[in-house]
């Protein structure tokens, strides 16, 4: 891993089980921190997006518009059955789609963070 990867979450139609997961690889448990991995509050700060849960109409508009706030280079990570293809919700909404898709109801915080370690890579390798 080249940069310590900084971290923003959009959380769009979810039952929360998929945030949990996120905020749980940020604890001391798993401890995201230890390499170099934090989740920041700004968009304009990250270079990582982990998007999480099925897009809806509304709530798509605003999504668009936090992407478009958030540096190039930057990796989309798509977290979760909800994120991928609407999940147990089987939900149709417009989704936003990312480099890195991990799959699971909600993934384990250990893939989370291969994940991340996985997007951190390939945002180095488009610098
Ligand atoms: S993938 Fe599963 S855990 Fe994650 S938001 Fe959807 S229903 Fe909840």
């Amino acid at each position: 891993m080249n940069k310590s990867p900084w971290c923003y979450l959009i959380s769009q139609g979810t039952c929360n089980g998929c945030e949990l997961e996120v905020f749980a690889s940020f604890t001391p448990r798993y401890d995201a921190e230890r390499a170099g991995m934090k989740l920041v509050p700004s968009p304009r700060h990250a270079d990582i997006v982990l998007v999480t849960g099925c897009g809806t109409k509304k709530g798509s508009i605003q999504s668009k518009r936090v992407l478009e706030q958030i540096p190039d280079p930057k990796v989309i990570i798509q977290i979760g059955a909800c994120a991928l293809n609407g999940g147990i919700f089987k939900c149709k909404g417009p989704r936003i789609e990312g480099e890195i898709r991990l799959e699971g109801c909600p993934p384990r915080p250990s893939e989370i963070i291969e994940a991340i370690k996985k997007g951190a890579k390939l945002c180095s390798s488009k610098r």
